[in-house]
C-alpha cells in the first residue's frame, strides 16, 4: 500500500509519529501473480534507486503502475512499460532507434539486441556481442511504442503470449545485466510461469 507518514527526526533513528493510508491496492493482495508482479515493481525501483534520494518521477511512476495492475490491466504489459519507463528515468534507456555498433538508424525489421551494448545491434553488426539475441520486428516495433508513448496509448495493445515472453526475456536480460546480479522476483516470477505450465498440462 502507498502511505503518508509524519516522521520525527531522531538523534540516532526517526520516529513514525503518524500513518495515514493513501491507496490501498487491494486487488493486489488477493491475487498471487497480480502480488507478485507488484513485488517485483517495487523491487526494481529499491535497486535503481538510492535511499534519501528524492525521485518524485519515479514515485509518480511506481503509484501508477501499481494501481494500473490493481485495476485489471495485462500484468506483463504493465511490467514490460515500467521497466523502459524506469530504466529511461534512472539513466540506462536502451538505444532502440540507432545501432549500438554503428550508430545507423534500426530499421523495423529483425534486428539483435545487446545487453552488454546497452540496445538494438543491426545485422551488420551482431558479431560485436556474440551474446546478443534475435529480435523479431514486430518486437522492435512493440518495444519502441512502450518507450516512447504514453499509458493511455499503450494499454489498449493486446501482445500474444510468444511475443511477451520475448519483450520479457530482452528485458530481463538487460536489466539482469545492467543491476550485474540476478532479482529475487524474476527468479520467483519464472518459477511461478514454470509452474503455472505444469498446471495447464495438467489440466489437459
Ligand atoms: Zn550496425
Amino acid at each position: 500500500m502507498r502511505s503518508q507518514f509524519l516522521i520525527a527526526k531522531g538523534k540516532n533513528l526517526d520516529i513514525i509519529t503518524q500513518a495515514e493510508m493513501v491507496e490501498g491496492y487491494a486487488p493486489l493482495r488477493q491475487d498471487l501473480v497480480r502480488a507478485t508482479y507488484a513485488s517485483y515493481l517495487v523491487e526494481l525501483l529499491d535497486r535503481f534507486t538510492a535511499e534519501h534520494d528524492r525521485h518524485p518521477v519515479m514515485y509518480e511512476l511506481i503509484a501508477n503502475a501499481l494501481g494500473w495492475l490493481a485495476d485489471g490491466r495485462d500484468v506483463m504489459l504493465v511490467a514490460r512499460y515500467y521497466e523502459l519507463h524506469l530504466l529511461s528515468r534512472a539513466g540506462f534507456q536502451p538505444q532502440l532507434f540507432q545501432c549500438v555498433g554503428c550508430a545507423e538508424p534500426v530499421v523495423e525489421q529483425d534486428q539483435f539486441f545487446s545487453a552488454e551494448l546497452g540496445g538494438f545491434l543491426c545485422p551488420d553488426c551482431r558479431e560485436r556481442d556474440r551474446r546478443a539475441v534475435a529480435v523479431t520486428a514486430v518486437a522492435v516495433k512493440v518495444l519502441r511504442y512502450l518507450q516512447t508513448r504514453n499509458w493511455e496509448t499503450v494499454r489498449v495493445l493486446q501482445l500474444k503470449l510468444p511475443l511477451h515472453h520475448q519483450l520479457e526475456t530482452i528485458m530481463h536480460d538487460y536489466i539482469i545485466y545492467t543491476l550485474e546480479r540476478d532479482l529475487k522476483s524474476v527468479d520467483f516470477l519464472r518459477r511461478l510461469r514454470q509452474e503455472a505450465a505444469l498446471f495447464m498440462e495438467e489440466g489437459d
